[in-house]
């Protein structure tokens, strides 16, 4: 098996059980391993780390699948870790038929780089790493054996397989073809999702918990739900009793998808309206026309791709809640998501404690939220808590 010697002091992180192994770490690689294969990792001193998947273009260069000297990386180890990851106590181990959720959570299920979600009796995946695209085959075999899914859809058409240097590809891979849009449940709502063209593997799954917790707030309330994407919050919302929903996306086919799915709960054009265009400039109209809200969710995309863009994006946060504070009626409830990793919690409080005090709207939060417990994230693996949100009541 090919080696990778890391540089002296360079092990740390893989002692503490990170799954990462960083370029610059490498000392040298011997064996001449190709994109995906296993490799072996050594300290400086030459003592045996772990055993990973060989990335030779990405910054992460190897990814590791294990820590135990004698476990092989075969079919048999991706049998045990699936076997492993839908044994999670939760939606996983106790799955509602038509619903959907996440099965394989990457490096938080011991499987880096490997997305699995379940949509209904429909498995969609996404190989977002050299390794897990080497074991696609045997991961889709023993998905099959494990699940007797429908069919298997894959959507690897995702920006972070061209670091990766993989090509970027949706389509089948096992069992019949999907149909064009699948219908799901979730709690009292039912939902539509696109697999083929959605975002991720065609809905925010990681919201699902965050839906639940709006029903709580959204009685007779005029809700706001920017970032709509398909209109979840908004479905949620109506469920519980909202007199009606405002959503804003920038992305018409998520508009006409989120309209759709407030037919199929009930909601027609007199209890919601949908608005194509970009939230800060949607609010800044509200604002002037003096539109007031009693709920407002705020659940924009990834502002912070990287450490570099951590001031810029505090500053476009900032500026939406400060926004968001000032539509809100008194006694109103804001919902303010973040999904930047690089972005933390304390940072993230801090952010929207600023936007409140110069919105001059003193706040107090009421409930912290995060990503519900399909999505676990490995204690070693704090990469995987990147979503936060807070619920705070004017
Ligand atoms: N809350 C949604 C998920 C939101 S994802 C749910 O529960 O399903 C983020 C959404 O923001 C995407 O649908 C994207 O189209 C939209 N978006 C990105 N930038 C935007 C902008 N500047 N203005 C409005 N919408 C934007």
């Amino acid at each position: 098996m090919a080696e990778i010697a890391l540089k002296a002091g360079q092990e740390s992180a893989l002692r503490r059980g990170h799954p990462w192994v960083f370029s610059g770490a490498v000392a040298e690689v011997r064996g001449a391993p190709g994109s995906g294969d296993t490799v072996d990792i050594l300290s400086a001193g030459g003592e045996w780390l772990g055993r990973g998947a060989y990335s030779p273009l990405s910054q992460i260069r190897v990814r590791v699948w294990s820590f135990a000297p004698d476990e092989e990386v075969g079919p048999a180890f991706f049998r045990a870790r699936l076997g492993r990851a839908l044994e999670l106590p939760g939606p996983r181990k106790n799955p509602e038929p038509a619903g959907a959720c996440r099965l394989v959570n990457a490096e938080s299920d011991g499987l880096p780089g490997l997305i699995v979600d379940r949509y209904g009796g429909w498995l969609v995946c996404q190989f977002l790493s050299a390794g897990a695209e080497l074991w696609k085959d045997t991961v889709v075999e023993e998905l099959g054996r494990l699940l007797s899914p429908a069919g298997i859809y894959e959507r690897s058409d995702v920006k972070v397989r061209e670091r990766e240097g993989l090509p970027l590809r949706a389509g089948p891979l096992a069992g019949s073809e999907p149909p064009e849009i699948l219908e799901i449940r979730e709690g009292e709502c039912r939902f539509l999702v696109d697999i083929r063209r959605g975002h991720k593997t065609g809905f925010y799954l990681d919201q699902r918990d965050n839906r639940a917790a709006l029903a709580g707030y959204a009685s007779g309330t005029e809700m706001l739900n920017c970032y709509s994407y398909t209109g979840g919050f908004a479905a949620a919302g109506l469920k519980a009793g909202a007199a009606f929903a405002v959503n804003v996306d920038s992305s018409q086919p998520a508009l006409d998808l989120g309209r759709r799915n407030l037919e199929l709960n009930g909601f027609g054009a007199e209890k919601a309206e949908n608005i194509r265009g970009n939230v800060p400039e949607i609010l800044r109209g509200f604002r002037d026309s003096r539109r007031q809200f009693d709920l407002i969710v705020l659940d924009p995309p990834k502002f912070a791709e990287s450490r570099a863009q951590v001031p810029k994006a505090a500053r476009a946060y900032k500026d939406i809640n400060l926004l968001a504070f000032k539509l809100l009626r008194s006694g109103g409830v804001l919902f303010t998501f973040s999904c930047s990793g690089h972005i933390d919690r304390s940072l993230f409080r801090m952010i929207v404690a600023g936007a409140a005090r110069d919105a001059g709207r003193p706040a107090r939060i009421l409930r912290r939220l995060e990503a519900p417990p399909d999505h676990p994230a490995a204690l070693e693996f704090p990469e995987a808590e990147y979503l936060k949100g807070l619920v705070c009541v004017v």
